[in-house]
Order: structure tokens, then C-alpha cells, then sequence
């Protein structure tokens, strides 16, 4: 009884499938590769922000993230060419650069030799470039945009690689490497020489005047900047500023890396308030960015991080009010890390991929070479 009803159904869509088909697969695949061309690319960072660390923040803040508004999400493998844990050096350095290289290295291949980074490139063709972090500014991450040396703690050399590439704007800590230096150099002094309005921890961010021309820097400790539950807070105004700023500087786009840097350091010290308390700032900033490009309607968005620290656990014991964190290291982890992009380009960011992809894909969505 069934039999007949079944086979006039095989028939029908064997006569109709065909256009239907064709139509159905051809279609999506046409539009995948016709991407839209961003100006400006914002690269967030949060250091040590893995998965869990997203889900513990996403629980302590109501069950909500900024991160929800990214329609594209991918995860990159992030292990460096030396160690399959990686440290935020090689990462950032894949980020920056491309290349797979060992833990330490800034802006240098696997072999030691210098690679240009994706920031040195766009300054050159003419973009508006920034560097935002909640670390010093000679730090890992920040460093890898725009350094090159074999060590990370080499913070006096990796200073003088600020005078190499003139970046636009940047925010961040590390102010003594610049005018306390062992060669006695005055960095601070070379970079005001260069057209550069040069600020301090001595004024609030929010009190600073950006100037009109020419380019800005801030430093917002001599060393470390503290932890945002400890009184610092001008990441949200820093990065705000860095865009609008960035914006107004040329006609050619803008390329600004802005890193919740401490996520890290919560995750290290296996401290949950820590992680979270420097994730919720972090998730305002990607809020912020992620209005401002919505607004603007040809920034591509990019949120991810270097690595995870701590391998957070979030227990059976937890609630939605009160989450039970373990940690199982003081260091980082190797597992894969979550990708999340949003405007002109973004479809390239979906897909599993190693952490130099990235590098790739913004390349690609900028449609350079
Ligand atoms: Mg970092
Ligand atoms: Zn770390």
C-alpha cells in the first residue's frame, strides 16, 4: 500500500531536483567568496581568555557577553613551533606575523630572523595603526605588533623598536623603559621630537586631550598598570579614544589591536575574582568596539586570545549565582581557543585553523598582495 505513493514520490524528485540542486549548493558558495572589503580591521586580545574563562564570565555577568553579537565564530589551534603549550609571544607573534615561531619570540620567525608584522605593513601602505593594553606596552602581545627580538624580557630593546615604526596612538604601561634606560637614552624625548603628544598616570586618561595632529602616546604606569578591581580603568576610554582617534588620522583605514591583558594574570595567580573582574572590563571594550563598528559599517571585528591560562574549571558544585572555579596549572594550557568576528570579512573567520591563520585572514579580507 505504501509501495506505490513512495515510488511516485522517488519520481517526482528525480524530475524536480536537478535546478534545485544546483541552485541550492552553487549559490551560498558564490557569496562565501565574494567578501566585502573592510577599511578598518580592530584585533582584540584577551590574553589567556579561553573558553572557560568566556563561560565563567558569561555566567558572573547576568548569562551574558558582548561576545553573543559576533555572528561568525571559529577556534584556532594555538600551539607554537616549539612547545605545543604556547606563550603569549609566539602567539601574538603568529598573530602579528604569520609564522609559527618558539615561546619568546617577538616578531621573529622559528629561525630568530625578523618578520615583518601585520601592523609595520598597513603603517607602511599609508593605515592609521594602535596598539591598547592593560600590560606594559613593551609587553608580549603588544610587542609582537610592532618588535623584533629573540627574548621578551629584553623591554629596553624592545622600546626602541617604538622609534622604528611610527604608530599612531598607544596606551599602555611600561613608562620607565622609555626614560630609565641602562643606555640612558630619553625614548620619551626622541618620540615628542617625532610628533608625538606623549601623557602620563600624572593625568587621568579621561582628563587627556588627544591632540589634533600628529600622534599620542600614554603611559599609564612605569611598570605594570594595576588590576581593573584595584582601581585602573582606562581601557574602556582607551580604546574608545584609540578608535575616533585612529579615524580622524587619514583617509586609508585603521589597524588597532587593543588586549585585556590581565585575564592572563587572574589565571596565573588561580585567582577566579581576578579572571573575572578583568574579563567583564574586557567584555565592555568589545562591546564598545563592537558598536562603533556597527556604526561605522566597514570595520571588520576580530575577538580572540593568545591561549588559556590556568585550565579554569567551572565544578558541578557551581550555580548560575555562584560559580565553583578550579584551576589545575599556574601556566597556560594547549587547548584550542574560540574566534569571533563580525563585519566585512568575517565569513573568512569561520572553521577550525591554526593561529596564523589569522594573520592570513586579515590579510585576505584587506585583500593585500
Ligand atoms: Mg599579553
Ligand atoms: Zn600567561
Amino acid at each position: 500500500m505504501k509501495y506505490i505513493p513512495i515510488v511516485m514520490l522517488l519520481l517526482l524528485a528525480a524530475c524536480k531536483t536537478p535546478d534545485v540542486v544546483t541552485q541550492a549548493v552553487v549559490e551560498p558558495r558564490e557569496n562565501k567568496v565574494e567578501i566585502t572589503k573592510p577599511k578598518n580591521i580592530v584585533l582584540l586580545i584577551g590574553d589567556g581568555m579561553g573558553l572557560s574563562q568566556i563561560s565563567a564570565g558569561n555566567y558572573d555577568n547576568d548569562n551574558q557577553t558582548a561576545l553573543e553579537g559576533f555572528p561568525v565564530v571559529g577556534i584556532h589551534k594555538c600551539h607554537s613551533s616549539s612547545k605545543l603549550v604556547t606563550d603569549s609571544a609566539a602567539a601574538a607573534t603568529s598573530f602579528a606575523c604569520g609564522v609559527k615561531t618558539f615561546n619568546g619570540a617577538i616578531g621573529v620567525r622559528a629561525d630568530s630572523t625578523p618578520v615583518q608584522t601585520i601592523l609595520e605593513e598597513l603603517e607602511e601602505r599609508g593605515f592609521s595603526t594602535g596598539l591598547v593594553a592593560t600590560s606594559t606596552i613593551v609587553h608580549a602581545t603588544p610587542a609582537s605588533f610592532i618588535a623584533h627580538n629573540e627574548y621578551r624580557k629584553n623591554y629596553e630593546a624592545i622600546a626602541l623598536d617604538f622609534l622604528e615604526t611610527e604608530v599612531d596612538y598607544f596606551v599602555g604601561g611600561g613608562k620607565k623603559y622609555f626614560d630609565r634606560r641602562e643606555d640612558e637614552r630619553d625614548l620619551i624625548a626622541e618620540l615628542k621630537a617625532r610628533d608625538y603628544t606623549v601623557e602620563d598616570y600624572l593625568t587621568d586618561f579621561k582628563d587627556c586631550e588627544l591632540p589634533a595632529s600628529g600622534n599620542f602616546a600614554y603611559f599609564s604606569a612605569d611598570k605594570d598598570p594595576l588590576p581593573y578591581d584595584q582601581g585602573r580603568d582606562y581601557l574602556v576610554d582607551a580604546s574608545k579614544a584609540g578608535l575616533s582617534f585612529l579615524d580622524n588620522h587619514g583617509d586609508q583605514g585603521m589597524f588597532l589591536m587593543i588586549e585585556g591583558s590581565q585575564i592572563d594574570w587572574g589565571g596565573h595567580a588561580n585567582t577566579p575574582s581576578y579572571v573575572l573582574t578583568e574579563f567583564y572590563e574586557f567584555d565592555i571594550v568589545i562591546q564598545e568596539v563592537l558598536d562603533w563598528a556597527k556604526e561605522d559599517g566597514e570595520t571588520l571585528v576580530i575577538v580572540t586570545a593568545d591561549h588559556e591560562t590556568g585550565g579554569l574549571s567551572i565544578r558541578e558544585t557551581s550555580t548560575m549565582d555562584s560559580l565553583d572555579i578550579e584551576f589545575i596549572s599556574t601556566h597556560h594550557t594547549a587547548t584550542m581557543i574560540p574566534v569571533f568576528a563580525y563585519g566585512p570579512g568575517s565569513d573568512l573567520f569561520s572553521g577550525i585553523y591554526e593561529n596564523t591563520a589569522i594573520y592570513d585572514k586579515m590579510r585576505q579580507a584587506l585583500q593585500l598582495d
